[in-house]
């Protein structure tokens, strides 16, 4: 057994990183500045999107994607029953109603048949998650949406990397929202961005993310001149600090071998597991990129002969930090009182959000960590 804790999710740091941070410090430019603006520039590059809005997390991505969409109370936007809350809370702050739609049991993403159904004479948008990083299904989607005169917003938190037939994530609605959290595929301690084709909605999105001061705003922050700014919307606090984008820009660098890091320990465990009474994750085909960012196992009590639970605690004690990702919308109060949203109604996101398990799948982790996971697995399951 490992001495110390193997934490789940945990970020590999370069001493690039670290030397852009001093820098930051040396300059004493803390805020939003070059670093901000060049890591936007680097991100839209990356994913061949001609603009981009840097904030300060995914959570504030989604509301400020969902407030361009100017909803007023009682339209509907339909999402996923199995996502992180920030999904649906997105919704829920720009005054719009949300609407959930089970999954897929083998994709986990979002059931096109399950949209179908939800969509209303109030449906003004679809919210996707490419779930774990496995792209949803975006040929059907983007037809449903179109046919429906519905606006697409892709969470991506989980796809930064990911391409459905050869097309990025994040480039097939009207916005695609990514987070740099520290447990994603590329970190900024917190921090998140919006893409979007639309330059006018993500000019808006800047004002938004800055108080709702005029765009020139942003130029407070250069050294050309003192300039007057002007309010033009009820903003809010989210724009990212160069700080931030300081860590950024180095992990954007390196994302393609923290990738092949990843895929080679889901390979492993792929291999090692395929003989244990669980149900892996379900196998991508090669026209499709994978992001690889959540590596889930399913836990049936009876054929595993312990619950979910248990397993999680078995492994704690086994010091390897394991994760859930996530016990299904519908399953908290504060959902369950507001909207009467029952489990029951979304039978796989509910079976799933008892059974999964993530483990450890990190560009951190040592081929030693990665035996120890191995390892504690088997025991526990053995
Ligand atoms: C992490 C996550 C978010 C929120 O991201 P933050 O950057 O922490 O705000 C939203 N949606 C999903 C699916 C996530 O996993």
């Amino acid at each position: 057994m490992r001495k110390e804790m193997l934490v789940f999710g945990q970020p590999l740091i370069d001493q690039s990183e670290i030397d852009e941070v001093v820098d930051s410090m040396h300059k004493a430019w803390l805020g939003t500045g070059p670093k901000v603006h060049q890591f936007e520039k680097d991100f839209a590059a990356y994913k061949g999107v001609s603009h981009s809005a840097a904030v300060n997390s995914c959570t504030a991505a989604l509301h400020l994607a969902c407030l361009a969409l100017d909803l007023k109370p009682g339209d509907e936007v339909i999402t996923s029953s199995m996502t992180f809350c920030a999904t649906v809370n997105a919704i829920i702050h720009s005054g719009a109603t949300p609407v959930l739609a089970d999954i897929n049991p083998q994709t986990l993403n979002i059931d096109p048949a399950s949209i179908r159904q939800k969509i209303s004479p109030q449906t003004r948008a679809i919210l996707v998650i490419h779930f774990a990083g496995y792209p949803c299904d975006m040929q059907t989607i983007s037809a449903l949406a179109k046919e429906h005169d519905l606006a697409l917003i892709e969470d991506c938190a989980h796809a930064i990397e990911t391409e459905y037939d050869g097309r990025k994530a994040g480039t097939f609605g009207d916005f695609g929202c990514f987070s740099f959290y520290a447990t994603k595929n590329i970190t900024t301690g917190e921090g998140g961005m919006v893409t979007s084709p639309h330059e006018e909605l993500i000019n808006r999105i800047k004002i938004m993310a800055l108080h709702g001061m005029s765009k020139d705003a942003w130029k407070r922050f250069s050294d050309d001149g003192y300039k007057h700014y002007y309010v033009v919307d009820r903003g809010f606090k989210y724009n990212m600090m160069d700080i931030q984008a300081a860590i950024g820009l180095h992990q954007l660098k390196r994302i393609e071998t923290c990738w092949e890091k990843r895929r080679m320990i889901w390979q492993r465990y792929m291999n090692e597991f395929k003989d244990l009474p669980i149900d892996l994750p379900a196998e991508i085909s090669s026209q499709h990129r994978h992001a690889y960012h959540l590596f889930t196992i399913r836990i049936d009590s009876e054929r595993c002969g312990l619950s979910r639970d248990e397993f999680l605690e078995a492994m704690t004690r086994l010091n390897i930090g394991v994760g859930v990702h996530y016990l299904a919308i519908p399953e908290h109060p504060y959902y369950q009182e507001t909207y009467q949203w029952n489990p029951q109604d979304y039978p796989h996101a509910a079976l799933y959000g008892h059974q999964t398990v993530s483990l450890p799948l990190s560009p951190r982790l040592s081929d030693e960590d990665v035996e120890d996971v191995v390892a504690a697995v088997k025991q526990v399951l053995g």
